[in-house]
């Protein structure tokens, strides 16, 4: 159970049969002769071969402490106007291709309803065909639910352009309607507006997510646009902020972006992450600042999606306070400076902080969205040289100063001294 099997969406419908083959087609018609069923008596048949509950029978069902799953196979339009909280939504006409994405469990019992108890007869009885064990239709529908005073819930719903605009993403089950929804209503967080902030910043844009920080004070230099695609050459000399902010507008009016032209420092962090973010994503380019972004992630309970790079080689891992290490349980100490050249210094392949801030913008979609396995506890390290992605399976160290059991560092340090210190050490 919960495998759900790679079918691809089909694309191509078949055309009505034109010349010769209609004319077979009217002569199999006439060979037909047995009388077609009406509709009335097709729904008299599947009803009296198929389950049903009142509402008030459907509604103490819905009160239990494991309420089955309810259905709901109207059209868009019905849905929009107010459903049974909780339900799930796949109109009738695509059920089948749908609910097996949705709903895989096939032994949890399954409450069907439409308006009034017609459609959702046939639906119960095409859920049964696709080995669903305990389906039953509700009689009289959301109109009789509605009629005896149960709850309902109105829901939001997408704009006519959002619906084409994320047509893609409602396709996918794991994503739909409610997801894109949700995404709509996400709140993330780019530290870095650079060569992983840049493509993070636009695929997440794309993908909807309604508000997106970021934070950068550095200005648009000819020797950035080599991979930080969110600038360009008219760019040159504009604070990074304000030209990503241009870029996704550009892309897409749902997002609001909101800028902060100033490096994180220990005075501004606690006001900037305290702008109700979910997911934060690191596209820093320097240690003082991971270690900053890190402490004050912890104290504030916030997943950072991390990435880094150098030449050909890039680093992402998701450090989810108390569900993983943090950054200092993996590099209690930043490197010595001969290991760890930033990318001015040592430079770095375009197309890398490309790969490493499209696997973020995905790592942050997923926590957005509350779905998949994130790479909380997981290192994936990967070249470019080679073409090779390596996993490294990493623990949270009980000894970390920061988010371990008797934490020694619970407020924040000058961390400009802190790196360089470590530096002039070795
Ligand atoms: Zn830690």
């Amino acid at each position: 159970m919960g495998v759900v099997p790679l079918t691809k969406p089909q694309r191509v419908l078949p055309r009505p049969a034109q010349g010769p083959a209609a004319l077979g087609d009217r002569t199999e018609d006439a060979i037909f002769l047995k009388p077609m069923p009406s509709y009335r008596e097709l729904l008299q048949q599947v009803k009296s071969e198929i389950d049903e509950v009142d509402a008030a029978h459907a509604a103490r069902l819905l009160g239990d402490d494991d309420p089955p799953l309810f259905l709901d196979v109207r059209e868009q339009d019905e849905w929009d106007e107010g459903h049974i909280p909780g339900a799930l939504h796949i109109p009738r006409g695509n059920l089948e291709s749908r609910i097996e994405g949705a709903a895989p469990d096939r032994e949890r019992p399954v409450v069907v309803y439409c308006a009034v108890g017609s459609r959702s007869a046939f639906a119960t009885k095409t859920l049964e065909e696709l080995g669903y064990t305990s389906v039953v239709n509700l009689a009289g529908g959301y109109t009789d639910w509605k009629r005896n005073g149960f709850a309902t819930q109105l829901s939001r719903a997408l704009e006519p352009d959002q619906r084409r605009r994320y047509s893609r993403h409602l396709l996918i089950p794991e994503v739909g309607e409610e997801g894109q929804l949700r995404l709509l209503d996400a709140r993330i967080l780019l530290i870095g507006a650079g060569g992983l902030g840049s493509p993070a910043a636009l695929y997440l844009a794309a993908a909807g997510v309604g508000t997106i920080g970021i934070v950068d004070d550095d200005v648009v230099d000819e020797s950035n646009l080599q991979r930080q695609v969110v600038h360009s050459t008219e760019r040159l000399g504009e604070p990074k902020a304000e030209s990503a902010k241009r870029t996704i507008e550009s892309l897409n009016a749902d997002v609001h972006v909101k800028i902060f032209r100033e490096r994180l420092t220990s005075e501004n962090v606690d006001r900037i992450l305290g702008e109700g973010w979910d997911v934060i994503v690191d596209g820093a380019d320097n240690f003082p600042t991971r270690y900053l972004l890190n402490d004050a992630s912890v104290w504030h309970g916030l997943p950072v999606v991390h990435g880094s790079i150098f030449r050909f080689e890039g680093q992402v891992t998701v450090l989810k306070p108390g569900d993983g290490p943090c950054y200092r349980c993996l590099f209690p100490q930043p490197p010595p400076p001969e290991l760890a050249p930033s990318c001015a210094e040592g430079g770095v392949l375009g197309v890398l902080p490309g790969i490493i801030g499209s696997i973020q913008a995905s790592e942050a979609l997923k926590l957005a969205l509350g779905i998949g396995e994130p790479l909380v506890g997981r290192l994936l390290l990967v070249d470019a040289l080679s073409t090779s992605f390596t996993e490294v399976h990493l623990r949270r160290d009980p000894a970390c100063p920061v988010c371990g059991e008797s934490p020694t560092i619970t407020e924040y340090i000058d961390y400009v001294e802190f790196c360089q210190a470590a530096r002039t050490q070795v």
